[in-house]
């Protein structure tokens, strides 16, 4: 609808950021105006409602932006998902693939209890990897991941096979 073609038409593409050869679809027009921020938020909060979430998981760090406003919006709990090294307590780790070499992210043992229903947010779905890991740590703790919410999805790279498709939602394609 006309909403989300505001809100997709405030995308902006970097051209060769973070290296030559990518185009970067930068978020932060969003975050910068109020009335686009609310949208998106909405958006989350509206699709996290519907499927019954019990608590909202960012995804390091565009994740935590929008994770955090639509665990307020809702009255739920947040839990990050960080880079290895960042979080101060014990964690559990998954690797993931990169272009070149691998990463790690981490969850804190305690932050999802065994059977709770948990959304997963992120900014943007490229290949599927950062999310897949994630996921992973999600059921490595026994929760359970009710849908993986992304504000942006690079249909072209097909990152929804890497995941459980049927359960990922994106509200808007690139
Ligand atoms: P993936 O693991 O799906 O290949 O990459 C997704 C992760 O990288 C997300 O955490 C996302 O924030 C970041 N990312 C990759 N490409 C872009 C991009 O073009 N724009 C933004 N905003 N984030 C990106």
């Amino acid at each position: 609808d006309s909403d989300l073609q505001i809100l997709r038409s405030a995308i902006r593409d970097v051209v060769d950021f973070p290296k030559p050869g990518i185009v970067f679809k930068d978020i932060t027009p969003v975050l910068a105006d109020a009335k686009l921020f609310r949208l998106a938020i909405d958006c989350f909060a509206e699709a996290t409602r519907a499927a019954g979430a019990e608590k909202v998981v960012g995804i390091d760090a565009r994740g935590f932006l929008f994770g955090a406003a639509v665990a307020y919006q809702l009255g739920l709990g947040f839990v990050p998902i960080r880079k290895k090294g960042k979080l101060p307590y014990k964690t559990q780790s998954a690797a993931y693939t990169l272009e070149y070499g691998e990463a790690v992210v981490e969850m804190h043992v305690d932050a999802v209890q065994p059977g709770e229903k948990v959304v997963l947010i992120d900014d943007l779905l490229a290949t599927g990897g950062t999310a897949a890991a994630a996921i992973k740590l999600i059921e490595l703790m026994g929760a359970k991941l009710v849908e993986a919410q992304f504000l942006i999805e690079l249909d072209f790279l097909q990152g929804r096979v890497n995941l459980p498709a049927d359960r990922v939602r994106a509200f808007l394609h690139f």
